[in-house]
């Protein structure tokens, strides 16, 4: 094995672990690659090790990552920063998007995606610890949000993103109890099925909270040269 395949073994080990910790059956978390600032032939190389969906936090990083990779089937994330005047490319070229925090961004986005023969699936952000400088709505409008965006025709509102700020492991508990909570405000409940939540330095605990797909970058691929 090569040191990304490696790495991607360590990391699967690692959520296995972390299922077998609390009775959870590790098929119930999903692994996103998070591959921002890494060069195409990284993302290869972690597509023959098996890993099929990808994370990108900058639109046009990710639409060169898509044009060099054409040849493989990967199933594409936009995890970054929804801006307004980005969603046309959001809606047309990704299979999920995470960051939604506002109705107007899914209203876009479900008229632009409208001549794709798939739903996009997208993800709620939710501010979950009141953090100052982030994205994601306030947890107390996040009922509404579910109601009218699970209404939107060419969308699938999968469930709840979160980015809590270090050692916090009581935000992902309190993700998993608002994720529960709001389910009732569904329009297709059985859509509701995605926690996206755990990065490298904390997966463990998010998994424990109840995640269903951890987003993970330096574990898999090193450092990045910038941070984000
Ligand atoms: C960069 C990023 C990650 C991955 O973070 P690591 O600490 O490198 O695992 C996960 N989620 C989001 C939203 C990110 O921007």
């Amino acid at each position: 094995m090569n040191s990304l395949q490696l790495a991607r073994a360590h990391v699967l080990q690692q959520i296995q672990e972390a299922c077998q910790q609390i009775h959870r059956d590790e098929s119930t978390v999903t692994l996103l690659a998070v591959s921002k600032t890494h060069p195409s032939e990284a993302l290869r190389e972690m597509y023959a090790a098996e890993q099929r969906a990808f994370g990108e936090n900058y639109l046009q990083e990710a639409l060169d990552k898509m044009q060099a990779l054409q040849d493989l089937s990967i199933e594409w994330h936009f995890i970054g920063h929804v801006q307004r005047n980005k969603t046309k490319h959001l809606a047309e070229k990704f299979a999920w998007v995470h960051g939604v925090d506002r109705l107007i961004i899914a209203e876009r986005l479900s008229s632009q995606r409208e001549s794709h023969p798939e739903p996009l699936n997208i993800c709620v952000q939710v501010n979950i610890d009141a953090q100052e400088s982030k994205d994601g709505c306030q947890p107390a409008e996040v009922a509404e949000l579910v109601q009218q965006i699970s209404r939107l025709p060419h969308l699938n509102l999968r469930g709840l993103m979160v980015i809590p700020a270090p050692n916090n492991p009581q935000a992902f508990i309190d993700a998993k109890q608002l994720f529960e909570d709001v389910r009732v405000q569904h329009a297709h409940p059985e859509l509701w099925d995605t926690l996206s939540m755990g990065m490298s330095a904390d997966m463990n605990d998010a998994i424990a909270a109840g995640s269903t797909m951890v987003r993970v970058g330096t574990a898999l691929f090193g450092a990045r040269d910038y941070l984000d």
